[in-house]
């Protein structure tokens, strides 16, 4: 997990060698390749992200550039974030300059404003409520929430209001409301901008890059401080974004992206995968380095990766994997989502192992509208949990419904009758796009509020709604160590032990409302996503039964949750029959007088072996000594395998698996005297 190198505690100058250590071969040619456009292409877990924050490493160590000239791209904070961490780690620090494409274009656009003295336009933080005053009168109340997502659509495919029906046809997105609507307030959005001037997220990009193809002189400030340009998760960029990057770039070359059209999960938004595989037609000349090893997830998981995608698999093939066997993922599903909720925080409970922080484990989501149910029981549990990006409170309709409750002088279960009854409504007529989510996210509300009143008979709208407000806030500003739950779309990039997957059933896991095979096949690459979270256990689930608002419906598993089945029985069948093979073999050596073989992958050493022990508990002080986890110093399979092989020599140690020079060099001769002195053990 760490991308840390080798050495504990002081963080030294790094040379270029060390920063190939612990890289396989292809890997390595990745980061130390000389070619530029460069391609790395390669599945969940394959190290990618890793490539890059070393490639950049690297390439500052030899001296071929200089840190401060670097932009390391992506798409989300929290993705952001992981960057940054990891180039730290790598010790870069502050140098290099990583952020998402809007974080960067807006910084951009303060200094230019700055420079030419000229005030900062307003940006735009409240697009429902902007383009609510825009619909027509008799427009559904949440109408104005699929507008926005529409024209963010459109514009992300560079797509004007005049040519929005037509584009919208060709793709067939059906809106809840008519195109010709959308189009019309889409115009109508940008003039009241520009009069009022006003900016919204996605003006910032195409102003950024405005700025730069107008004019020369800012174009050669920005490609002067930013030389060499990393993209991960490319597979996700849309052409504004890919517009914005060409700018950036100039005639220039020094490109490097990552990605995995199999993780492509924003094309619903406008994203375009395309331009990660086919680059070469993009972007001329380049090179491209695949790598095909996984390192995040033991053999069972990827099973049931591999298994997910079947045959929707773009490009290279299924995952191979380089860890060692464990558990077999576990499918289980129960009578009603309040069941499955309460399952899914005892078996947090269970899954938590001695001394592992709650961290080591996630739960994820295909939609937000499931996240409070999972809190809730999570919270009953006395389990401390995290929601990304505030979960249902953070959505718009949330929001103007909890706005609206506040101002009624109902009754609390009045009030909650009435929304109920308008929500059921809505979704009887509405089958938009986002629709199906919005009403499960007001049902989910309404819900909450019956559990609230349960609680406080004497609450009123206005105190609910303060209540709600005011938990949220906390949650969401919580820190500390915690069970992640989020969504599946949240998680992309993202890593855990221990990952729980809720909710796998249709209407979730594809969710309702994908029709065509383009959206049905970006279902399927988001569950794999999902599943390529875990990296030791994957624990999946789903109800008979789901609840919205009043309305119980009967829930019928996801189509595809027999493949992870099939995988595991599959693998179970296998193992079994090499179990049986295997006892066979010793019954034969026996027979034959010989010694029955150490045999397996892990290290055949008794949990109480002497040296063992010593080795452990020399690691637990030096951990302690520089301030770091025992897994920095050692994974228990190298102390075990020192164990089991009694290394006599730095080659030999070198031969183990987790000990590369820079180690060797470190604790070499501590573990060679530790093997001497038990040498007859
Ligand atoms: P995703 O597609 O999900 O973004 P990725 O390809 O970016 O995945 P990383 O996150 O870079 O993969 O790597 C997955 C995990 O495997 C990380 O914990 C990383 O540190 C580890 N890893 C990658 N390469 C190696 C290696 N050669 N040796 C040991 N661990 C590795
Ligand atoms: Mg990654």
């Amino acid at each position: 997990m760490s991308e840390a190198l080798g050495s504990v505690g002081r963080m030294p100058d790094p040379n270029p060698d060390e920063l190939l250590e612990g890289l396989n071969p292809e890997q390595r040619a990745a980061v130390s390749s000389a070619s530029t456009p460069l391609r790395i292409l390669a599945g969940a877990g394959s190290g990618k992200t890793r490539v890059l924050t070393r490639r950049i490493a690297y390439r500052a160590a030899t001296g071929d550039i200089d840190p401060r000239h670097v932009l390391a791209l992506t798409f989300t904070r929290k993705a952001a974030g992981e960057l940054n961490a990891r180039l730290r780690a790598l010790g870069l620090r502050d140098a290099v300059a990583a952020g998402t494409f809007h974080a960067i274009a807006f910084a951009q656009l303060r200094t230019r404003w700055a420079d030419r003295g000229v005030t900062p336009p307003t940006l735009l933080e409240r697009k429902v409520g902007f383009v609510a005053r825009l619909l027509p009168r008799r427009a559904e109340p949440f109408a104005a929430i699929d507008v926005v997502s529409e024209i963010e659509w459109a514009k992300a495919r560079d797509v004007t209001p005049d040519r929005y029906a037509e584009a919208a046809a060709a793709v067939d997105r059906r809106a809840s409301v008519p195109a010709q609507v959308v189009a019309d307030v889409y115009e109508r959005y940008e003039e009241e901008k520009r009069k009022r001037r006003v900016v919204d997220f996605d003006d910032l990009l195409s102003l950024a890059r405005k700025a730069i193809t107008s004019d020369p002189e800012f174009a050669a400030a920005q490609r002067w401080r930013f030389r060499h340009l990393f993209v991960d998760e490319f597979q996700d960029v849309n052409p504004l974004q890919f517009a914005l990057l060409r700018a950036w770039m100039g005639d220039r070359t020094d490109l490097c992206v990552v990605g995995d059209p199999n993780q492509a999960i924003y094309a619903w938004n406008g994203a375009d995968a395309d331009y990660l595989v086919n680059f070469d037609r993009h972007i001329p000349g380049g090179e491209t380095v695949e790598l095909r090893r996984n390192y995040r997830s033991t053999p069972q998981i990827l099973s049931a990766a591999n298994a997910v995608l079947a045959g929707g698999r773009l490009g290279s093939g299924p995952l191979i994997p380089n860890r060692g066997d464990g558990v077999a993922p576990r499918v289980r599903s129960y009578p009603t989502d309040v069941a499955e909720a309460a399952g899914i925080a005892r078996a947090v409970r269970d899954a938590r192992r001695p001394g592992a922080p709650w961290s080591t484990q996630a739960v994820l989501v295909r939609t937000n509208a499931q996240i409070p149910l999972i809190e809730d029981a999570l919270r009953r549990a006395g389990i401390p949990h995290r929601t990304r990006g505030g979960g249902l409170l953070a959505r718009p309709e949330v929001k103007a419904a909890l706005r609206a409750l506040s101002r009624s002088r109902q009754p609390l279960a009045a009030a909650l009758a009435d929304l109920e009854q308008e929500n059921d409504e809505l979704a009887a007529r509405e089958s938009g796009d986002e629709a199906e989510e919005r009403h499960a996210n007001i049902a989910e509300l309404v819900r909450i509020g019956h559990d609230h009143l349960a609680l406080d008979p004497n609450a009123t709208p206005a105190s609910f709604a303060q209540s709600l407000i005011a938990v949220g806030g906390d949650q969401i500003g919580a820190g500390g160590d915690a069970v992640e739950l989020t969504t599946f779309h949240a998680a992309k990039g993202l890593e855990w032990p221990i990952v729980h997957l809720a909710g796998l059933e249709h209407g979730l896991v594809p969710i309702g409302h994908a029709k065509t095979p383009e959206a049905m096949a970006e279902e399927q690459r988001l569950l794999y996503v999902a599943v390529t979270r875990a990296e030791e256990v994957l624990l999946c689930s789903w109800a008979e039964q789901r609840t919205f608002g009043t309305r119980t419906m009967n829930r019928t598993p996801s189509p595809w949750l027999s493949r992870i089945e099939s995988a595991v029985e599959r693998r179970g069948r296998d193992a079994a029959a090499a179990r049986v093979l295997a006892r066979e073999r010793d019954k034969l050596r026996a027979d034959r007088g010989e010694r029955t073989a150490r045999s397996g992958r892990r290290a055949a050493v008794a949990p109480d072996d002497p040296l063992l022990a010593a080795l452990k508990s020399w690691r637990t002080n030096a951990a302690r000594a520089a301030n770091v986890p025992a897994y920095v110093v050692f994974a228990d399979a190298t102390l075990e395998a020192v164990a089991e092989r009694r290394p006599r020599t730095k080659q030999e140690l070198l031969a183990l698996p987790g000990l590369g020079p820079v180690k060797a060099e470190r604790y070499g001769d501590t573990l060679l005297e530790f093997v001497k002195q038990h040498a007859d053990g």
